[in-house]
């Protein structure tokens, strides 16, 4: 991949991210079954057996805007798909990226940033390099005598319900008036002057989504979290721009509908659903004039200015893990990754 490869004219970028076999994959001695062939395409090389029990590969071929293999670091990931979308929030258009993936696969490595331990670097995740990047913007000659004031917020949706990542998790209440305008009512938005006041509050929001959970039973596994950059004039309520980060709920949770847990099951549904509606939503985004079922869910009525208008732009990546015992989520991903792309 070249600096110049990096033209993001669509409305809709589509593209994929690998990961290197982890520890645990290693030691059950899984195989690599997915192979970067060009910067956009991918083979996944999924294993069958016959009848008679004979075992074999069968290949199958995606095409994606981008492709990144695990070679390739937050910054180059970034590089390719959310930063050619921050110039869209200075002009007046909506700019949306998110991380859509089985739990594992590296969705909140990519936005909330890498790990070492448990310790992760909030400043070189998608969040962290997009504020980077909005600061950067906002000092040019063209945008600096424009009177832009920058703010955050973070929250997090959980069913049909939404949490304030700011304010200790209080829950809010999401409002639509007569003209389709949706509010999250009460949602802490913090005004940002420096790259460090937003990794300060990525880094807070962070923690508390995360805190009180067990690594076995996951709370943001099963949750949408929502990171926003707002743009607005100094003095006016009216949002000139808005960036948003949504680091999705691992897929995995709506595709099994086996689940013997209620809870389990109603969470399940609750998940599949919102992604379904997303999908509608984004594809809506590109083709002019179709119905746009943002009320299918919690997630996409809270989104819903982002899929409107010519001016606005998204961004999906779809994270993959590359072990043969992940082939089933990998493929749902991929397939549901493509069906967001075509027209
Ligand atoms: P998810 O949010 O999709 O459940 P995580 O982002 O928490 O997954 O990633 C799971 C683990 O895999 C983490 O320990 C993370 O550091 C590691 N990981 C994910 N993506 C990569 C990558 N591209 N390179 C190295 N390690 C990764
Ligand atoms: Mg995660």
């Amino acid at each position: 991949l070249r600096e110049n490869d990096s033209v993001v004219e669509n409305q809709i970028t589509v593209c994929v991210r690998k990961r290197p076999l982890n520890e645990k994959e290693e030691r059950r001695k899984e195989v690599d079954v997915m192979t970067v062939n060009t910067k956009n395409q991918l083979i996944v090389h999924e294993p069958k057996q016959k009848v008679d029990l004979t075992k074999y590969l069968e290949n199958q071929h995606f095409r994606f805007d981008y492709v990144f293999d695990e070679g390739c670091n937050n910054d180059i990931v970034y590089k390719f798909t959310a930063k050619p979308l921050v110039r869209t929030i200075f002009e007046g258009g909506m700019a949306t990226c998110f991380a859509y993936g089985q739990t594992g696969s590296g969705k909140t490595h990519t936005m909330g940033g890498e790990f070492r331990g448990k310790q992760q670097n909030f400043k070189n995740g998608i969040y962290g390099l997009v504020a980077i990047d909005v600061f950067k913007f906002l000092r040019t000659p063209k945008y600096a005598q424009k009177n832009f004031m920058v703010s955050a917020s973070f929250f997090e949706i959980y069913g049909k319900l939404v949490f304030d990542l700011l304010a200790k998790k209080q829950r809010l209440r999401v409002l639509e008036d007569g003209k389709q305008q949706v509010q999250v009512v009460g949602l802490t938005e913090k005004v940002v002057c420096k790259v460090d006041d937003v990794i300060d509050l990525i880094q807070r929001g962070s923690l508390e989504r995360t805190s009180g959970q067990t690594s076995a039973n996951s709370n943001s596994s099963r949750s949408h979290a929502v990171f926003q950059i707002i743009l607005r004039k100094v003095g006016s309520k009216h949002v000139e721009g808005k960036f948003s980060l949504i680091d999705l709920a691992g897929n995995e949770r709506g595709a099994d509908n086996n689940k013997s847990n209620r809870q389990t099951r109603i969470e399940g549904a609750d998940i599949n659903k919102s992604l379904l509606a997303l999908k509608e939503c984004i594809r809506a985004l590109g083709r002019r004039g179709a119905h746009l079922p943002f009320r299918g869910s919690k997630l996409t009525q809270v989104l819903r200015d982002s899929f409107i208008g010519e001016k606005s732009r998204t961004c999906m990546i779809a994270l993959i893990s590359p072990g043969n015992y992940s082939v089933d989520h990998s493929l749902n991903t991929l397939r549901y990754a493509d069906r967001v792309k075509e027209l």
